[in-house]
């Protein structure tokens, strides 16, 4: 912050989207691609309900090696069909260096996930890229060691980062993780980098994602990265905290005035 007073605005080629910006830029998908018709369904509902972004995991690093673990380059080719038929920019987690041509290609924003964050030889190489980086704290992660995380992709010449606070381990366990609201305005303190907040992954209930979303927000927080699913009960990652098309579009209204009065 000391030698970069100035905010960074990430904005997209091709777009008039920019993240750091004025405006709160909303990201939002499912956990994972699960098939075209799924992908379709929930680029058609969050696009006509104002997420700019779609997200989707396709390269999933799961808890259990017995989970899904994703539609891999299948799941990037159907994410890139919706980004096309929508007009929205992409954004997917990247697991290994070795996928890097694929993202390049294919992908607007490259995901770093919370188990990555210090990943030093996958932020490195994403410090070559010149791919916008949306870096996920890890659960177990000071905000210094995400700062410092930001630092290994910077130092190679990429200074298109996202900072991501997706909640963290602590002793309570009525979350999944907890949001630490205050890493918002710590890191708009010591950064000048963008902040977005991830409620889904925090909260781990979709009960609990609006109020989550909205306290980011009011917080300061840059954007949010949302779990949508047509279907969550059926979702083959993350259902429980997925919100409905419908419970988004609520929440997108919600949003608004919090959004205009900060
Ligand atoms: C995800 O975005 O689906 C994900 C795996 O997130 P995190 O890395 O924050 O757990
Ligand atoms: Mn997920």
């Amino acid at each position: 912050r000391r030698f970069h007073p100035h905010d960074t605005q990430i904005t997209l080629p091709g777009t008039d989207i920019v993240i750091g910006g004025k405006k709160i830029v909303v990201m939002a998908g499912p956990c994972s691609v699960e098939s075209h018709e799924q992908i379709d369904t929930v680029a058609g509902a969050v696009h006509a309900s104002g997420a700019e972004i779609l997200r989707g995991g396709t390269y999933k690093p799961r808890s259990s090696p017995y989970s899904f673990q994703g539609l891999k380059d299948e799941g990037v080719a159907m994410l890139h069909a919706a980004r096309d038929k929508y007009h929205m920019p992409i954004i997917s987690e990247i697991t290994g260096a070795d996928h890097l041509p694929i993202y390049e290609r294919d992908v607007d924003i490259i995901q770093v996930g919370a188990r990555n964050m210090q990943n030093f030889e996958l932020l490195r190489a994403l410090g070559r890229s010149k791919k916008p980086i949306l870096l996920k704290r890890g659960f177990a992660n000071s905000i210094e060691e995400l700062l410092m995380a930001a630092e290994y992709i910077m130092s190679e010449g990429n200074e298109q980062v996202m900072l991501c606070e997706r909640g963290i381990r602590t002793f309570e366990t009525a979350t999944r993780n907890t949001l630490d609201i205050s890493a918002v305005p710590v890191l708009k303190m010591h950064s000048h980098l963008p902040v977005i907040v991830d409620p889904s992954h925090a909260a781990g209930a979709y009960q609990l994602v609006p109020a989550l979303a909205k306290a980011a927000v009011a917080a300061g927080a840059d954007g949010l990265i949302i779990e949508v699913h047509p279907n969550p009960r059926e979702a083959l990652s993350d259902g429980a905290q997925s919100l409905t098309p419908h419970a988004f579009d609520k929440l997108m209204g919600e949003l608004r005035p919090i959004a205009h009065a900060v």
